[in-house]
């Protein structure tokens, strides 16, 4: 049983801190909403009044917040136990998870990728970024919280891993919305022609999962396109720090922002199909 230090409650950290306490573990959380606390309790965990409450004590800390402001107030504004692991697991820029390794070595970056329903039923791929050590420390907890868990390289290196997962689920809602776009356009029934994609080389999870939600405009988060949005700055943000060109990435970085800026930032990360149709007069 280790404890816990849980900062961060919302939709992907209120699950992953329940799975924690049915595991065993003595978890105390942080959250600014009230809400957030009171569902960790019902969980069997501890709320606690603040972020610092929540640090003292903990031999592991693990934050789940928005972005990089978030992360580094909490992180940098409070102090955690000597010795205590930090696992930051919201998706931020690689710059800050080496910032916060600069004052706390024994911190790992440890982004998800499996969405809300990946959180509830703990099958999360985790990408983690850090010391090999601590990685082997941290490894009975994250198998808590995920199934494909996987030490990709040194500080930062997690959050670059999940730039390109993020870049890739941009582009690939992209392109199944074009398809729906041209098949609809065409007078060919969607489902029927989208079927059969799915069984071919073009065969992707995001068919899988989310072709029937797109064909019956169903948005609802699931991933916001806020939050995405703010993931294709990161991309774009990390590709520059290494001077190399993303031209597709810049390109799904501007449909994405699109989607956002046509009012569409609470809405699932699928509503990309409402600024593909946009551009050909198509709004449904
Ligand atoms: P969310 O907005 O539901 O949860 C964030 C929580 O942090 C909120 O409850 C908020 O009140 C709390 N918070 C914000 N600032 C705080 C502070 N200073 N102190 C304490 N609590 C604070 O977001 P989410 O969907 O759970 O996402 C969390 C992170 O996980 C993000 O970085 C997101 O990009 C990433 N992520 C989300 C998904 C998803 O499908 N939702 C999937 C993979 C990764």
């Amino acid at each position: 049983m280790t404890k816990i230090g849980f900062v961060g409650l919302g939709i992907m950290g209120s699950p992953m801190a329940g799975h924690l306490v049915a595991a065993g573990h003595d978890v105390t959380g942080f959250d600014l909403n009230s809400a957030a606390l009171e569902r960790l309790e019902v969980q069997g965990g501890r709320a606690a009044e603040s972020v610092a409450e929540a640090f003292r004590g903990a031999e592991v800390v693990i934050t789940m917040l928005p972005n990089h402001p978030q992360v580094e107030e909490v992180v940098f504004g409070n102090s955690l136990e000597p010795g205590a692991l930090l696992i930051d697991m919201s998706t931020i820029r690689p710059a800050t998870s080496l910032a916060i390794a600069a004052k706390h070595p024994r911190s790992l970056d440890a982004p998800v990728s499996g969405g809300e329903t990946g959180a509830k039923q703990a099958s999360l791929s985790i990408m983690v970024g850090g010391d090999e050590a601590d990685f082997a420390d941290a490894k009975p907890i994250l198998d808590v919280l995920g199934k494909t868990i996987v030490h990709v390289g040194p500080h930062g290196a997690g959050q670059v891993v999940k730039a390109a997962n993020q870049l890739m689920v941009g582009g690939i809602y992209a392109l199944v919305a074009e398809a729906i776009v041209l098949l609809e356009a065409s007078g060919v029934d969607p489902k029927a022609g989208l079927d059969v994609l799915a069984g071919g080389l073009a065969a992707n999870r995001i068919l899988d999962l989310k072709r029937e939600s797109m064909i019956a405009r169903e948005f609802q988060p699931g991933f916001r396109i806020d939050l995405h949005h703010k993931d294709m700055g990161i991309a774009l943000d990390a590709a520059r720090q290494v001077d190399v060109a993303l031209p597709v990435t810049g390109l799904i970085a501007s449909l994405v922002a699109a989607g956002r800026a046509q009012g569409y930032g609470s809405l699932d990360h699928s509503a990309l199909l409402k600024v593909i149709e946009n551009f050909s007069g198509r709004a449904s």
